[in-house]
């Protein structure tokens, strides 16, 4: 017999597949982890099939040394999966497996197991003193492991009653839990009208894919616990996605409450062991609801019931860097094969939801009411312009600073946002305009006063602060636009007595500094929260009653298509967190452009109205849904080379499209306007591509980057890229 093997090697040399031979008392099944002889050493692969005949000569086969796990790690499912991923975004196998096995694995950690000793027979001889005690203590304690007995007594004496058959050992699985408090809590929550009327719909046309379009606070989680425990009673297993990972500890105590033992978690924060556990816990079907961010897309379930994508609109559910995928398209495929639903939940779903739910190409549900406040937050936009008519310079207006101050005396919290980490954006020379840079990249260095540091926020150097102009010498320097240390200064010393928390990338950097922060900040009491979007995405706060936009317009006038619809999801969303439940809420919008239609639509809840005219424009326009954007990004050390290789790509996509004109509605080569990062010239080529020649054009380019070589050149093709800097 033969078997085809994917080597766990990056290579592009070694990216195919190879044939072994197999005989039937290795007893080897598809997706299981093997031994393979490769060239002069053994490498670890993976079986991808099973056959009976081989193109090879039998005699330069080599055999498949052994398996080295008792199970597989891909199912038939998986494995096409993988085969629709590397067809459908030009993926490597090497690459592509990384995603269903975890890096634990690879990396070799195992289960724990501790020895527990205890009394297997009555002792029939005299016993020594020692052995007295040890005896004794096991009467008492019933069991005990091998190491606290190691510690009280002495380790020969218990060999020697473990020898004489008096004591006896047994291995227990030591389970590593990445949060330890998940007792029990009563739920007694009953559904609002929207909410009974959401699970129905979706309970009655299952299996279906679902756009749960419901207003912040509207409880959606609560749809989402139903429609599991429906999927559970019919023996079926549910995956819940989340935008960041600091959703999941909420959501994962809320719901092992109802759940109990059955819901596994998988985000990158977890320790090694952790994530050992429960993805074998999965595996091995012990947990039929799972919880994480993206990458629990690849969660080892089968039979699954279930996909929910909360906050679906999030450009985190896009993998930006290689493997690049977009989680919506996984979760498709895998719905599809096991006949699943999939929800995608949002305040603000993307224009590419909407438009598809308006075509009814899937099903819409709406909430327009908050659960329990009923009512959204008033929101009122100020205008900074006239603040500074008015004589106020300072990052807070007048109504902010006056509410902020009403927050503190009725006890209640608030939370201030502004999008940018650190203390300012950069520092300035006001006699030459010099502006330090990044030595390594294209972009302005980030004051960041705690640690007295100029960094890089693409590629995290650090550098000295500069006090003189190292340029014309002066040292008139001034900092730029505020970030959120400044904002956090500031505040400590507007409300000296007022706790102040910051959450944003630096602040959050180890293990369960994101649930630390939210949980004291939930427990203080009055207290201010000063982040970046991470305050936004999700979270539920019971108490806080106002929150501040310190600068709206922050990503308002990026050169990118996208940039006002992601400032309407985040300005809403960020809106969303005041007022969720008994207290009413309060929003402070500070901005140059007040008149902006993206903050009217966001001041009136108009998602509606948003939506109709970003459709309008786009389809005017001819952008996305309307056509395809891809972007091959080309980057390199040696900028010639990059050059060099872009125009002979270049060259290729101008010969395609002058086979038929019809395929593309753009086409550019050009510098990125990001142009260097991490010591990596980058340059582009972008088209957008009409929808209905989409997969005939792709596959070209896709096989113009696999044909074209250039030393030291590294190029990807990136489909309905969210990032073109
Ligand atoms: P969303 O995800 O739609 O923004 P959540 O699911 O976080 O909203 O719910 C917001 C708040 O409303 C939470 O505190 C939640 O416990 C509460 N809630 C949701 N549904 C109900 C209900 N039917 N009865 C009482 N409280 C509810
Ligand atoms: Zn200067
Ligand atoms: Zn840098």
């Amino acid at each position: 017999m033969y078997c085809e093997v994917i080597v766990d090697i990056l290579s592009s040399q070694v990216d195919k597949i190879f044939d072994y031979l197999i005989d039937d008392t290795q007893n080897l099944k598809v997706g299981q982890r093997v031994l393979v002889p490769f060239g002069n050493r053994f490498v670890e692969g993976y079986i991808l099939k099973i056959k009976n005949t081989s193109q090879m000569e039998t005699s330069k086969l080599k055999k498949v040394i052994k398996s080295l796990d008792d199970f597989s790690y891909f199912t038939e499912e998986s494995l096409s999966l993988m085969e629709y991923m590397i067809k459908a975004y030009n993926l490597r196998y090497g690459d592509c497996l990384r995603l269903f096995v975890p890096s634990v694995i690879r990396k070799n950690i195992k289960e724990k197991f501790i020895k527990y000793i205890k009394i297997i027979r009555e002792p029939d001889f005299k016993l020594n003193k020692t052995q007295e005690q040890i005896v004794l203590y096991l009467k008492q304690h019933k069991e005990e492991t091998l190491s606290t007995l190691n510690e009280k007594f002495s380790s020969s004496s218990i060999k020697t009653l473990i020898k004489k058959g008096i004591l006896g050992e047994e291995s227990k699985k030591e389970e590593r839990t990445p949060y330890s408090f998940c007792e029990q809590e009563k739920n007694n929550i009953v559904l609002t009208d929207e909410q009974q009327k959401a699970v129905s719909t979706i309970i009655d046309k299952s299996p279906n894919t679902f756009l749960l379009f419901g207003v912040t606070a509207s409880g959606k989680t609560e749809v989402y616990i139903n429609v599991i425990d429906d999927t559970l009673k019919r023996g079926k297993s549910a995956i819940l996605l989340v935008p960041e990972i600091g959703l999941t500890p909420q959501l994962f105590k809320r719901f092992t409450s109802i759940f109990g033992q059955n819901v596994a978690i998988i985000h990158s924060g977890l320790s090694d062991g952790e994530k050992l556990d429960q993805w074998l816990k999965i595996k091995r079907g012990e947990c039929k609801v799972v919880i994480g961010a993206r990458s629990a897309i690849f969660a080892p379930v089968e039979n699954l019931g279930l996909i929910i994508m909360d906050e679906e609109h999030d450009t985190s559910y896009y993998s930006q860097t290689n493997p690049r995928y977009y989680t919506k398209d996984i979760a498709k495929f895998r719905c599809n094969y096991y006949g699943a639903s999939l929800i995608l939940g949002s305040a603000t779903p993307s224009i590419e939801s909407f438009f598809e739910a308006k075509q009814g190409k899937t099903i819409l549900l709406e909430m327009k009411k908050r659960a329990v406040s009923k009512k959204l937050p008033e929101i009122h936009i100020v205008d900074m312009m006239s603040e500074i008519r008015n004589g106020n310079d300072s990052m807070f207006s007048r109504l902010l600073q006056m509410k902020l101050k009403e927050t503190i005396d009725k006890n209640e919290q608030a939370i201030l946002f502004i999008n940018r980490r650190g203390y300012s954006s950069f520092l300035r020379c006001m006699e030459c305009g010099y502006i330090p840079k990044c030595t390594d990249c294209d972009i302005s260095l980030v004051y960041h006063k705690e640690d007295n540091r100029l960094k890089c926020h693409y590629c995290g150097n650090r550098f000295k602060v500069i006090t003189k102009c190292p340029h014309c010498g002066s040292s008139h320097i001034r900092l730029g636009a505020i970030g959120t240390e400044q904002v956090e200064a500031k505040l400590k010393s507007l409300f000296p007595n007022v706790p102040v928390f910051r959450m944003d990338n630096d602040t959050t950097s180890t293990k369960n500094s994101h649930i630390n922060i939210i949980e004291k900040f939930n427990n203080t009491k009055p207290s201010i929260l000063v982040g970046t979007q991470m305050v936004s995405k999700g979270h539920n706060f019971n108490s806080v009653s106002l929150v501040g936009i310190i600068d709206a317009d922050l990503s308002l006038h990026y050169a990118d298509f996208r940039s006002t619809n992601r400032t309407f999801n985040l300005l809403t969303q960020v809106s969303g967190r005041a007022g969720r439940t008994s207290l009413e809420g309060e929003v402070v919008l500070q901005t140059y452009c007040p008149k902006h239609f993206a903050y009217q639509c966001v001041k009136n809840y108009s998602y509606e109205k948003f939506y109709e005219k970003e459709i309008n424009l786009r389809e005017v326009t001819h952008f996305p849904p309307f056509s395809k954007i891809v972007r091959v990004l080309v980057t390199s050390e040696d900028e010639e080379r990059a050059k060099e290789y872009l125009g002979n790509f270049y060259q290729k996509v101008c010969e395609l499209k002058c086979e038929n004109h019809k395929r593309f509605i753009y086409l550019g080569a050009m510098k990125s306007p990001l142009k260097r990062s991490k010591r990596q010239f980058r340059y582009q080529i972008l088209m957008r591509i009409e929808n209905e020649y989409f997969d005939e054009v792709i596959e070209k380019i896709f096989n113009i980057n696999n044909s074209l070589n250039q030393k030291n050149v590294t190029s990807f093709v990136e489909i309905d890229p969210q990032n073109l800097s």
